[in-house]
């Protein structure tokens, strides 16, 4: 049997070995210094080279394949100054994390030497063997390839290990039938939708903007815990999770973890991973410690979307390879302990425009508000309106054992706004009653509307989507899951409901253009929005179960698995919406469906595999010999006989638990991949938290030298 050396878990990280005072860590000289900025290439290209990259920039097409040699030259100049021997496509497949293939610059010469090079043709296009990444039958086995296309939006970048370098150029995959076998294609797609659908909204306003795209600043959590604890965890290490582990006796009750001082080793780890962010360009800027014990979470400011979701990925790489180095495993999985809080990726949204308008923002001025009250009015119908696809949005079998759980925003998709927001909208809705708009709104004061709450500091933690001050909080999505789908989908429904109100609002105002017909006619939009959407709307406590049978009565949608969510993923409303928006044809749709039923069956599927693994050759074994041992104690012993009886009562329940857990492990479910999945849902979940159930119970009477696992205690409190 195993002993875990509590010492040497919390010691045996050498903190001197990476200890960095130089100057380097300021801010300014690190800053972005392995990114390949706009201004860098500036430096480096001809003017009218740069002059038509940036035009490419700006509308959004595809790069002049006459200047693509001159543009990968600068780019691998720079990259070999900076160190790096090799690029590499980087493209973010079905997955959810990146992938990357590395080629280097080197090409052999005919005298038998080499030169480095890399062409226009390498910068914009390769060709990855993509038959081993999910496509969902997108891809016939007749044609395995896919490519990979650079994306001039998001800035290429270095990449450093302990020894050396790749330059890495941000790209889109697909399959070379067109269809998109990655989560940033639609991503991009999603962006051009909202463009198109609120730009003329924005000119019909008066604005002067170009462009309209979203921002994103996602908060990340996560856990640390000790290496030596990770690696003598299976569970841990093949799914993410513990899939054992009874309550330590104590939890994050006393609440003195959130917020407080942060211990030094952990500290340390996140100032070196943080400098690593900021050379990549990461804006990150806060850091604390989370509810659970052992949990922390780190936030970017706020980017363009596309961008944000690149770096989105790349903190969740840096913070677990630096982690390493500490001695530490950052944990991302969203609910890697039972019975303390999971962890979420908080993703703040907002629309701003190209003259640095956020849409989401309560102005000073009355007509501002009035365009405030728009945006905020479509948020509202799109929300209402594509309940199902927000919460197939953030759908994993991780995530179901946050979501619902009483700790993590509920399945039920709601919208919190607020009090003072909430009070507005109803008197613009109550005070219009039967007579004219006119006196609708100006009744509410003067001029038009009460100042709104700028940046409101009422916070709802049980609400999956606040409202907070300029920008809404999408809480439902995962810690370890890529925020390109969520987004794309805010993007997508938001752009659906804002064409739909501009057509409204078109409608109501005839011919007029004047300021106060504008208003009129918005506020009457908002008005019909606001009565027709008001049961989204929900300021209380999500957790509660009053909550839950008032949105029944409601109407609104519970799916309270993944599977329940991913079914309602193709029907007709949502084909037609992706479709509409340009953004996912009908198959490319489905087989993402497919993709998704597909990596619900397999985690869950090794999961089950793994509780029987431990259940069978770790925990099963540890209580029979702690029943040997007390069998060769004395048998007259009230204790002795006690003990053994309790022992062994949950051993046997653990077996027989176990021989369920095996038959159906060993089942399939079906032939298709759905019906695998409900398999997983239906019959190896409950049986796995059987195994479980008998397990826990044995942890708190076996002696903790036969027990084969580290502890919730050592893997929460050891740091
Ligand atoms: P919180 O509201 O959660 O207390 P912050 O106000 O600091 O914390 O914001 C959290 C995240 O929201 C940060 O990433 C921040 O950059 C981002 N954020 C702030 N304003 C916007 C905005 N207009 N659009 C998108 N994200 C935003
Ligand atoms: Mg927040």
């Amino acid at each position: 049997n195993q002993e875990f050396d509590v010492l040497s878990a919390a010691k045996s990280w050498r903190l001197e070995d990476f200890a960095d005072h130089s100057p380097s860590a300021v801010i300014n000289d690190v800053y972005a210094s392995d990114v390949l900025t706009l201004e860098e290439l500036r430096q480096r290209l001809s003017r009218p080279v740069f002059k038509s990259l940036q035009a490419t920039l700006e509308k959004s097409s595809t790069l002049d394949p006459s200047i693509a040699d001159t543009v990968a030259l600068a780019m691998k100049t720079w990259a070999m100054e900076k160190g790096a021997t090799h690029y590499t496509h980087w493209f973010q497949p079905l997955t959810g994390s990146t992938a990357e293939k590395h080629d280097s610059f080197l090409t052999p010469t005919t005298d038998g030497l080499a030169i480095a090079t890399f062409s226009g043709k390498e910068l914009i296009q390769a060709e990855p063997d993509a038959s081993s990444f999910p496509s969902g039958g997108l891809r016939a086995t007749f044609e395995a390839r896919g490519y990979t296309a650079w994306d001039p939006s998001s800035p290429a970048f270095i990449m450093r290990h302990s020894n050396g370098a790749t330059l890495c150029i941000p790209t889109a995959f697909a399959s070379w039938t067109g269809e998109a076998l990655d989560l940033k294609t639609p991503l991009l797609r999603s962006i051009e939708a909202l463009n198109q659908a609120v730009m003329p909204a924005l000119k019909l306003m008066g604005s002067d903007a170009n462009k309209v795209g979203s921002s994103l600043g996602a908060e990340q959590e996560y856990f640390l815990i000790a290496e030596e604890y990770y690696y003598g965890r299976p569970d841990l290490v093949m799914t993410g999770r513990t899939l054992f582990g009874a309550k330590p006796p104590r939890g994050q009750e006393l609440e003195d973890h959130y917020f407080g001082a942060i211990p030094d080793r952990v500290l340390s780890f996140m100032a070196d991973a943080e400098k690593q962010m900021y050379a990549l360009g990461i804006p990150v800027k806060t850091r604390h410690n989370e509810v659970a014990p052992g949990q922390f979470e780190i936030a970017p400011i706020y980017e363009q979307s596309n961008v944000a979701a690149d770096h989105q990925q790349l903190i969740m790489q840096i913070l677990r390879n630096t982690a390493r180095k500490y001695g530490l495993v950052a944990l991302l999985h969203e609910k890697p302990f039972a019975g303390v809080n999971g962890s979420g990726k908080h993703c703040n949204w907002s629309m701003g425009t190209d003259t640095g308008e956020n849409l989401l923002e309560p102005g000073d001025t009355p007509h501002e508000n009035m365009q405030f009250l728009f945006f905020c009015a479509a948020v509202i119908k799109a929300v209402d309106d594509h309940q199902d696809l927000l919460r197939v949005s953030v759908a994993s079998a991780q995530n179901d054992h946050r979501l619902g759980a009483n700790e993590a925003p509920p399945a039920i998709i709601s919208i919190f706004l607020g009090d003072e927001l909430t009070d507005i909208l109803d008197r613009l809705t109550s005070g219009q009653g039967g007579r004219g708009t006119a006196a609708g709104v100006l009744g509410l004061g003067a001029p038009v509307l009460p100042k709104l709450p700028r940046h409101a500091g009422d916070r709802n933690r049980t609400s999956p989507f606040a409202f907070t001050g300029n920008k809404f909080e999408f809480r439902a999505a995962g810690s370890s899951q890529s925020i390109s789908f969520p987004i794309t989908v805010l993007n997508t429904i938001v752009a659906d409901a804002v064409s739909q109100l501009t057509v409204t609002l078109k409608e109501k105002l005839g011919g007029s253009r004047s300021k106060r017909s504008l208003d009129e006619a918005i506020a009457a939009v908002v008005r019909d929005v606001y009565s027709a959407h008001k049961r989204i709307v929900f300021n209380g406590d999500g957790y509660s179960d009053a909550w839950h049978k008032e949105a029944e009565k409601r109407g609104l949608l519970n799916l309270r698995t993944t599977l329940d969510a991913i079914e309602t993923f193709s029907a007709a409303k949502n084909v037609t919406l992706f479709e509409d928006f340009k953004v996912l044809s009908k198959r490319e749709l489905e087989a993402r469906q497919e993709v998704m039923y597909d990596i619900y069956f397999k985690t869950v599927n090794i999961e089950g595999e793994t509780t029987e693994y431990i259940a069978q050759t770790m925990i099963l074994p540890a209580a029979l010999s702690y029943l040997a041992a007390l069998g060769d104690v004395d048998v007259k012993s009230k204790a002795v006989k006690g003990l053994s009886e309790e022992v062994s009562g949950l051993a046997d329940d653990l077996y027989e638990a176990l021989g369920k857990l095996r038959k159906v492990n060993a089942e399939e479910g079906g032939e298709e991949v759905h019906e695998k999945a409900h398999h997983m849902r239906d019959h190896v979940l409950p049986a796995m938290l059987d195994v479980r159930a008998a397990a826990d119970g044995l942890e708190k009477l076996v002696a903790v030298k036969y027990w084969p696992l580290p502890n919730y205690r050592q893997m929460l409190f050891v740091k």
